[in-house]
């Protein structure tokens, strides 16, 4: 049996060479070629001196690079520090300090948000650039070729064991600072095993991927799965709505696409526009941030197919998918995967809730992260005695098993002493023809704790902002009507398309303007 997923890779490689593994722009790697460039890069970073479980962060785009860069490092006995290719210097600083990173590999635009960096990375030693640095770097750099062909392609190394080290995930900081998940070989394996069984995931299928690689989603998900299954993917720099619904109308070899809803939501409106109508695929999944309702039945419209939405997140890359067989039921995450475990359970006393109540869902098995990295009380509050994890998601199961998730604990909003979910009020707005886009929050009050604020972006003709409670009062209960309304132009959003709380807050709160709803 395997221990690691590059195990399973280096395995097919060897017994199928020939086969193709990965498409991008108009390179072609089959399974031979690239599991000789992944030993190259293995075999180089140990003659330069990289000890099992030091850290090599990729700052990277989608690129062959970053595929042989993930597997190369982990092949070297080395830990992959992934970086979202967003960030900039605070960020940046942030994780590769925390990390410890003794290399980097980047392109020009990474090497040049690195340089000021320079006095806060003692731990970083040197670069691996993917192209020509536009100015000189304080590091000493090699080309990634060059480094390639410093290594040998048909070295053996020793393959990893289960328990060692593989990545740290860098956590999106959707509800505050970005903390490093340890995620183990085993966890990997884990994991991939019981995406492809739940998703039959074959050497048949071909994935469309656009999302991007630095993320739990793209890479845990998408390039894992095609590594285990022994598919292939057709990898895209980034997501561009026309590229993707001409390469489903035009390419029938593809089976899948995964996507985030903003991604759904600008293919929905891009087919709509153009008239232009992809193909059916075997599989589409949504994850990483809620689908809404209405998309569901808009991508069933669009791509006469029922997608699929799955819920994961970085310490565990996935929790629960809905079934591949069974009925997928929108407003829904589905069950957790073969293996895996999931509960609710009560955000006080912490004991597991009967269906169809609302709580924390906390989830235990194989696939769980080991902790974040140089945080033992971070850790500590995140698991219970028997193994549980807690997500920090708010969330219910319904009588037939399938979890639906409400919003997140720490934005659970407790007015008066009510609980307001802030989910449940978004959706209420969002059906309101004057707005676009809405996110409703919590905000210290001196009379109830605190107070619903919802933070709108308007829709032509603006409503006014007391239309818009008056119209939630119709909808919910008295308690959950937004005290105080905000009009902003755009909603703060991290790469993936989820909001970030924690900045409308920020910007928020030092206005201690008095409410502009009257109670
Ligand atoms: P941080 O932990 O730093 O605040 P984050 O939780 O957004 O950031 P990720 O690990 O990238 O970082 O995201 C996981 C989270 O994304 C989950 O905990 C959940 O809140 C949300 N999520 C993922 N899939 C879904 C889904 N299908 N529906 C709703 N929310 C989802
Ligand atoms: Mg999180």
């Amino acid at each position: 049996m395997a221990t690691s997923l590059l195990e399973t890779f280096l395995t097919r490689a060897r017994q199928r060479p020939e086969r193709p593994v990965l498409d991008f722009e108009q390179q072609r790697f089959t399974a031979g070629p690239l599991a000789g460039r992944v030993a190259a890069f293995a075999s180089a970073l140990q003659r330069r001196g990289l000890k099992p479980g030091e850290r090599v962060a990729l700052f990277l785009e989608n690129s062959p690079a970053f595929v042989i860069a993930y597997l190369g490092t982990q092949y070297a006995g080395g830990v992959v520090v992934l970086v979202n290719t967003q960030y900039r210097q605070v960020e940046l600083g942030h994780i590769l300090s925390d990390a410890g990173a003794r290399a980097c590999v980047t392109g020009a635009a990474g090497a040049a948000e690195l340089a000021p960096l320079k006095a806060q990375l003692p731990a970083l030693e040197w670069l691996v650039t993917v192209e020509p640095p536009g100015a000189p770097v304080p590091w000493p750099a090699v080309d990634f070729d060059a480094l390639l062909a410093e290594g040998d392609a048909s070295a053996t190394l020793p393959l990893p064991r289960g328990e060692q080290l593989a990545v740290l995930g860098y956590t999106s900081g959707t509800t505050g600072r970005s903390k490093g998940a340890m995620l183990l070989h085993r966890n990997l394996l884990a994991n991939v095993r019981a995406v492809t069984e739940a998703w039959r995931w074959t050497e048949h299928d071909r994935l469309l991927l656009t999302l991007p690689l630095f993320h739990t989603h793209g890479l845990m998900v998408g390039l894992h799965g095609t590594l285990y299954s022994g598919g292939s993917v057709d990898l895209r720099r980034r997501f561009a709505a026309p590229e993707v619904l001409s390469a489903l109308q035009e390419d029938a070899s593809l089976t899948m696409f995964f996507g985030v809803p903003t991604m759904y939501g600008r293919l929905v409106e891009e087919a709509r526009r153009t008239g232009v109508r992809p193909r059916p695929l075997r599989l589409l999944v949504s994850g990483s941030a809620p689908l809404s309702p209405q998309l569901f039945h808009d991508v069933e419209e669009t791509f006469g197919q029922r997608i699929l939405e799955r819920y994961g997140m970085t310490e565990t890359i996935m929790n629960t998918t809905n079934p591949y067989e069974g009925e997928r039921r929108p407003g829904t995450v589905g069950m957790p995967y073969p293996g895996q475990e999931a509960r609710v359970v009560d955000v006080r006393t912490r004991q597991p809730l009967p269906d169809g109540e609302t709580g924390e869902i906390e989830v235990r098995g194989p696939h769980v992260f080991a902790g974040y990295w140089q945080r033992p009380d971070a850790t500590a509050e995140s698991f219970d005695a028997e193994g549980w994890f807690r997500t920090g998601d708010l969330g219910l199961r319904d009588s037939d098993g399938y979890f639906q998730i409400t919003g997140r604990a720490r934005e659970l909003i407790i007015s008066g002493g009510f609980n307001v979910y802030p989910r449940e009020v978004e959706e209420v707005l969002a059906t309101h023809p004057g707005v676009a886009e809405v996110a409703v929050l919590g905000l210290p009050d001196p009379d109830f704790g605190e107070q619903v604020v919802a933070v709108v972006v308007p829709r032509a003709p603006a409503p006014a902002a007391q239309a818009l409670a008056d119209f939630c009062k119709d909808r919910l209960a008295s308690f959950k009507k937004p005290r105080r309304v905000e009009f902003v132009e755009a909603l703060p959003r991290n790469a993936l398309g989820k909001v970030q709380k924690h900045l409308l807050r920020e910007r928020l709160l030092p206005k201690a303007a008095p409410p502009i709803v009257q109670k």
